[in-house]
C-alpha cells in the first residue's frame, strides 16, 4: 500500500500568492485550523512579480478621485462584461485593504505630503495605484507572509506550537480535490521534493492557484502557472467563466529569444513612455477606438502636457486599456513597421532623465541590462505581446466567492476566480482583487466551516483513485514525454487562439486539442517519484489540456470582438453579446459550454454612467429600460 501523510484542517488554501494569504489570514482570524499550499517556494508567487502597483481610489494624488470613478474605469476596461457587483465591491473596498495592509507593515512610496502615493496607469483615470517603485508585489508578500509570521507567534505563545492554527505547506501541488457526495472534504497532493502524497481533511477549501498562462509559449508566467485552479474547480462539478478572455499584455520583452515574453512593466508608460515604429512615429493616436474617443489625447502636445496638467489635457494614447495597445502593436508589426526583432520600440530614455529612470524603474533598468544588454537611460526597449492574465476563471458568488455549479465549500479568490475584470482587466486592479476577495473568500470559507452538522468525509476509493491517476504517467514507458506534449499545446495555443482568432482555426484548435488529449492520456515520465519535474508537468498536462479547451470552445463560440477576445472574423463588439457569459463545465470528461445571461446591473450604478457612453456597449432594449428608469 502507498504511505500517505494525513491533516486535518478547518480551511484549506490552495496558493500562496496574494489572494491565498489575505483567505488565510482571514480564515486563521475567524480562529479556524487553517493550511496554505503552494507549488512553488513559499514567497514565490505571482504577486511576488507584479511590479506596478494596487489600485485603489484614495484619492491621495487627485482628490476628484473616489469608487464611483473607480468602479466606472473597471467596467469600461472590461467592455462592461464584468460581474458589476464585484467591480462594485473591489471599488469600494480596496483603499480600506491598502490601509489594512500598512497596518501589517507595508511601508508604500509617499507624496510630499506623507500620503501613500499613487500613479497613473492605462485605463484608469486619475492616478490610482499604490506602489512601492516597481517591486509592488514584493512588498505585498512580504507584508502578508509577516501578518502570517505574527499569528503564527501568537499561537505559539497561546498553544506552543508556531503551526498550531496556520501552516504552510511549501512546494506541495495539489492533484485533486476530493468530495464526499457534493460536498468538498479534502485535496490530495504530493511533496515536489520527496514526491510523497499528502492527504488534506478540510471541509473547505479556497482555491487561489493564479493563472494559466503556460498553456503560450510567450508568456509573462512562470513554470507553476498550468490552470490547475481552474482544472481542478472544473473536475469537482464547478463552473468557468469569461475563458475566452485572455490578457496579451503589449509589453513583453521580445529579444533575446531565451527571455522572450518575460514582462515590461505598463509603469514604464505610466511614467512617460512612449511606443514607437521602426518610422520613429508614435503610433497609438492612430489606433484609439471610438468608445474611448473622448478620453485621450489627438496630438502629442496634448498627451504630454496631460503629465503635469490632467485636468486640462486628455491623457496619452500608450496609456490606452491593454487590448487595445497589444492589438495596435500587432497591426504595426504585421504592416511591415516593426523592430528588427519583431516588437516595437518603448522609448522612455528621451523622456526622462537617467536619474529619474534608474530610481522610478529599477526593476527595468537592471532586467534590461542583465538579460539583454541594453541601457534604458540611453535607448528604447523592443517590446511585444505576451500571454499575462486569464480574465476567465471559477464563477463564484461576488460577494463569498464561493463557487458555483454542483459544488459546496469549494471558494476562489484572485485570478483563478472569473467576473470581476470582464473582457479585459486594467492593471493594478489584480493586487486589489486579491486583496479584496482573498478576505471575503477566507472569511466566508470559515463561517461556511462553523456552520456544518457534520464534517464530509473523504472517500477511501477516492483516494486510492488520486494515487492511481499521479502514478499512472511513471508506471508508462511507451507514452510520449510530457515536454514534447507541453510544447505542441504551445504551438496550437499560440497559433490558434492566441491574440487575433478566426472561426476556421478555433475549430482546428479543438481538433489538435481533442488529439492531444488522447496523447496526454498515454504520456510517460521517466524517473522516480523523488524530485521529478518531467512527473510533475505529466500531472500538469491534463490540466493545461481542459483548460485550453474552455478557451479555445469558448473563444469559438463568441462571434464578437471584446477586451482579450479579438476575432478577425467578427471584429465588432456586439451589444447582445454583451448579455451573455460563456459558461463552461466538465461532463464526465467532455467540455460543456452553455450561455447565462449577465447579472443586471442595479440603478443606481447604472445612473453612474451617462447615456452616451451607455449607447456604445447596451442593447435598443436594455437602453430603453434606462430611459424608463430616468424619467
Ligand atoms: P499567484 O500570486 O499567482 O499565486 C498562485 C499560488 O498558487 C502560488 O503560490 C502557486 O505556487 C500556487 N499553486 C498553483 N497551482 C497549485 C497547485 N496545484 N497546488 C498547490 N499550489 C498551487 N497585477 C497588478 O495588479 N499590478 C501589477 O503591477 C502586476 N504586475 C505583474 C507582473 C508580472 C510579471 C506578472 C506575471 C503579473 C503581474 N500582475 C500585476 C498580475 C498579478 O500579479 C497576478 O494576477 C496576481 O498576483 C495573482 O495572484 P494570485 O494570488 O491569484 O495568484
Amino acid at each position: 500500500t502507498t504511505r500517505i501523510e494525513r491533516h486535518h484542517y478547518d480551511v484549506v488554501v490552495i496558493g500562496a500568492g496574494g489572494a491565498g494569504l489575505r483567505a488565510a489570514i482571514e480564515a486563521r482570524l475567524a480562529g479556524k485550523k487553517t493550511a496554505i499550499i503552494s507549488k512553488s517556494l513559499f514567497g514565490k508567487a505571482h504577486t511576488v512579480m507584479a511590479e506596478g502597483g494596487a489600485a485603489a481610489a484614495m484619492g491621495n494624488v487627485n482628490s476628484r478621485d473616489n469608487w464611483q470613478v473607480h468602479f466606472r474605469d473597471t467596467m469600461r476596461g472590461g467592455k462592461f462584461l464584468n460581474n458589476f457587483r464585484m467591480a462594485e465591491l473591489h471599488a469600494k473596498e480596496s483603499p480600506q485593504r491598502i490601509w489594512e495592509l500598512e497596518t501589517y507593515g507595508a511601508l508604500f512610496d509617499r507624496t510630499k505630503d506623507g500620503k501613500i502615493s499613487q500613479r497613473n496607469f492605462g485605463g484608469h483615470e486619475y492616478p490610482r495605484l499604490a506602489h512601492v517603485g516597481d517591486r509592488t508585489g514584493l512588498e505585498l508578500i512580504r507584508t502578508l507572509q509577516q501578518k502570517i509570521v505574527s499569528l503564527q507567534q501568537e499561537d505559539q505563545r497561546e498553544f506552543g506550537s508556531y503551526d498550531a492554527r496556520i501552516r504552510v505547506f511549501s512546494e506541495t501541488t495539489i492533484t485533486e480535490l476530493l468530495l464526499d457526495g457534493d460536498r468538498v472534504a479534502g485535496a490530495f497532493g504530493y511533496y515536489r521534493e520527496s514526491g510523497e502524497f499528502v492527504l488534506f481533511e478540510a471541509p473547505a477549501v479556497v482555491l487561489a492557484t493564479g493563472g494559466v498562462g503556460r498553456s503560450y509559449k510567450v508568456t509573462s508566467n512562470s513554470w507553476e502557472y498550468t490552470g490547475d485552479g481552474h482544472a481542478l474547480a472544473l473536475r469537482a462539478g464547478a463552473t468557468l467563466i469569461n475563458m475566452e478572455f485572455l490578457q496579451f499584455h503589449p509589453t513583453g520583452m521580445v529579444w533575446p529569444p531565451s527571455v522572450k515574453g518575460i514582462l515590461v512593466t505598463e509603469s514604464v508608460r505610466g511614467d512617460g513612455g512612449v511606443l514607437k515604429n521602426s518610422d520613429g512615429k508614435r503610433f497609438m493616436f492612430d489606433y484609439v477606438p471610438d468608445v474611448f474617443r473622448k478620453q485621450y489625447a489627438e496630438t502629442e502636445e496634448e498627451a504630454d502636457r496631460w503629465y503635469t496638467d490632467p485636468d486640462n489635457n486628455r491623457r496619452p494614447p500608450e496609456l490606452l486599456p491593454r487590448d487595445e495597445v497589444a492589438r495596435a502593436i500587432n497591426s504595426e508589426v504585421k504592416a511591415g513597421r516593426g523592430s528588427p526583432a519583431g516588437g516595437v520600440f518603448l522609448d522612455i530614455a528621451s523622456r526622462r532623465s537617467a536619474d529619474e529612470i534608474r530610481r522610478r524603474l529599477p526593476s527595468m533598468y537592471h532586467q534590461f541590462k542583465e538579460l539583454a544588454d541594453v541601457d534604458i537611460t540611453a535607448e528604447p526597449m523592443e517590446v511585444g505581446p505576451t500571454c499575462h492574465y486569464v480574465m476567465g476563471g471559477v464563477e463564484v458568488d461576488p460577494d463569498s466567492g464561493a463557487a458555483f455549479g454542483h459544488v459546496r465549500g469549494l471558494f476562489a479568490a484572485g485570478e483563478v476566480s472569473g467576473g470581476m475584470h470582464g473582457s479585459n482587466r486594467l492593471g493594478g486592479n489584480s493586487l486589489s482583487d486579491l486583496l479584496v476577495f482573498g478576505k471575503r473568500a477566507g472569511g466566508h470559507a470559515a463561517s461556511y466551516a462553523d456552520g456544518l452538522a457534520a464534517r464530509p468525509k473523504v472517500a477511501v476509493d477516492a483516494v486510492e483513485a488520486a494515487v492511481e491517476t499521479a502514478l499512472a504517467p511513471l508506471q508508462r514507458d511507451t507514452g510520449e514525454s510530457p515536454y514534447t506534449l507541453q510544447q505542441d499545446l504551445q504551438v496550437v495555443m499560440g497559433d490558434l487562439v492566441g491574440i487575433i482568432r478566426r472561426e476556421g482555426e478555433l475549430a482546428d484548435a479543438l481538433r489538435r486539442l481533442a488529439e492531444l488529449r488522447e496523447r496526454v492520456a498515454k504520456v510517460s515520465a521517466f524517473g522516480g517519484r523523488r524530485y521529478n519535474p518531467g512527473w510533475h508537468l505529466a500531472l500538469d498536462l491534463r490540466n493545461m489540456l481542459v483548460v485550453s479547451e474552455c478557451t479555445a470552445k469558448a473563444a469559438l463560440e463568441r462571434q464578437e470582438s471584446r477586451g482579450g477576445h479579438t476575432r478577425e472574423d467578427y471584429p465588432a463588439m456586439e451589444p447582445k453579446w454583451r448579455q451573455v457569459n460563456l459558461v463552461c463545465s466538465l461532463d464526465g470528461d467532455t467540455v460543456q459550454l452553455t450561455r447565462k445571461p449577465l447579472p443586471k446591473m442595479r440603478p443606481e450604478l447604472i445612473g453612474l454612467f451617462d447615456r452616451a457612453e451607455l449607447g456604445k456597449y447596451l442593447t435598443d432594449e436594455e437602453l430603453a429600460d434606462f430611459d424608463a428608469l430616468v424619467a
